[in-house]
């Protein structure tokens, strides 16, 4: 299984409509798409810079990129872990770029042994409900969004807020009015504790699933002061990146957000995994904007892990799907039976 070749290519594709979250609005999605190549086969991994959640641009992931392309070249890439260890020594944090590999490594680990990744991770089932998401919008555009999200199949609505309390309560309410789907609330950390606090209660009534992220990244002892303040369930997202960052948030949060761009892969998402379980800490994966490449491989992860939920709907604003890969039918990602990640680029 050595590696002979590795090359990557950028990608760009328009939103159907802006994606406003409190962080900031998004237009157009600027990936990479990785192909590590071995004699029998090509494994594909899939990079989505994200500069306010990883410090990560497309100019410093094919920075590290060409870091990893020598690391890479001739070793066997069915040591995943070393390899792993051998990047972290070429280059710290970077995960974007990391995650791209990785993905690419564990997808022709699923082609050489004939096995989907989850089985390879442990999974068995084969689809996991996930939600879809409402940005943040006016009174109309959030009504008109859950409602052709619902429209779509969506038995979970992850609904964007944080920017305004008094709106984001209405919100909430109003989209409550129209529909009996499950409802989670993000909040990227927009809110104050006591904005957060104020929302929440107010919100409670409407039966909320769990609040993402309320509070800043780094207001790790707020989380729990907010947690014990209120009645709906506190997931970190924003605050954890790697294994280390999931041991801070033991005792101070009821569930984590699990992303391969903030881990930098299976690999690390794994461990962070095995410590959110072993304490108690229920267990969500998310994504970025991206292609079914990366929601293949996100789904996959969830399904290899038995994750508690998903948040794996990235490719729904691409005007344009270059990838196959996971069909979204009666509101689960369902992964195709083939082995590897299970995406294909779209000819
Ligand atoms: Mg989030």
């Amino acid at each position: 299984m050595q590696i002979t070749n590795v090359e990557w290519s950028e990608l760009q594709i328009p939103l159907k409509k802006p994606f406003k979250i409190a962080l900031g609005t998004t237009e157009s999605y600027h990936g990479i798409i990785v192909k590590i190549c071995t004699a029998e086969h090509c494994g594909f991994g899939e990079a989505s810079p994200s500069p306010r959640i990883t410090g990560d641009t497309v100019g410093s992931t094919i920075a590290a990129l060409t870091r990893f392309k020598p690391v890479l070249l001739g070793s066997d890439a069915s040591e995943i872990g070393a390899i792993m260890r051998e990047l972290e020594k070429s280059a710290v944090s970077n995960t974007t770029a990391k995650a791209a590999v990785d993905m690419a490594l564990y997808d022709l680990l699923g082609k050489y042994t004939n096995m989907p990744v989850r089985n390879i991770l442990g999974g068995e089932k084969e689809k996991i409900e996930t939600s879809l998401t409402v940005s943040i919008g006016s009174m109309e555009e959030t009504l008109k969004s859950a409602e052709a999200l619902i429209d779509s199949g969506a038995k979970v609505l992850k609904v964007k807020i944080g920017l305004s309390p008094e709106e984001d309560i209405l919100r909430i309410r109003e989209i409550r009015n129209i529909t009996d789907a499950k409802i989670r609330v993000d909040a990227n950390q927009g809110y104050s504790l006591k904005r957060a606090i104020k929302v929440l209660r107010a919100i409670e009534r409407y039966d909320i699933e769990f609040a993402e992220q309320p509070l800043p990244a780094n207001a790790i002892d707020d989380l729990a002061v907010l947690r014990s303040a209120v009645e709906i369930p506190i997931m970190a997202d924003e605050s954890v990146h790697s294994s280390v960052d999931v041991l801070k948030l033991i005792g101070k949060v009821d569930a984590i957000n699990i992303k391969l761009m903030k881990s930098g892969g299976i690999y690390e998402a794994l461990k962070i995994a095995a410590i959110a379980k072993a304490a108690g800490i229920k267990i969500m994966v998310g994504c970025m904007i991206e292609t079914k490449l990366g929601i293949t491989a996100g789904t996959q992860f969830a399904l290899g892990i038995g994750a508690d939920y998903a948040d794996l709907d990235g490719y729904w604003d691409l005007r344009e799907q270059p990838f196959n890969g996971v069909e979204f039918k009666e509101g689960a990602n369902i992964i195709p039976k083939v082995a590897g990640i299970g995406a294909t680029k779209v000819d």
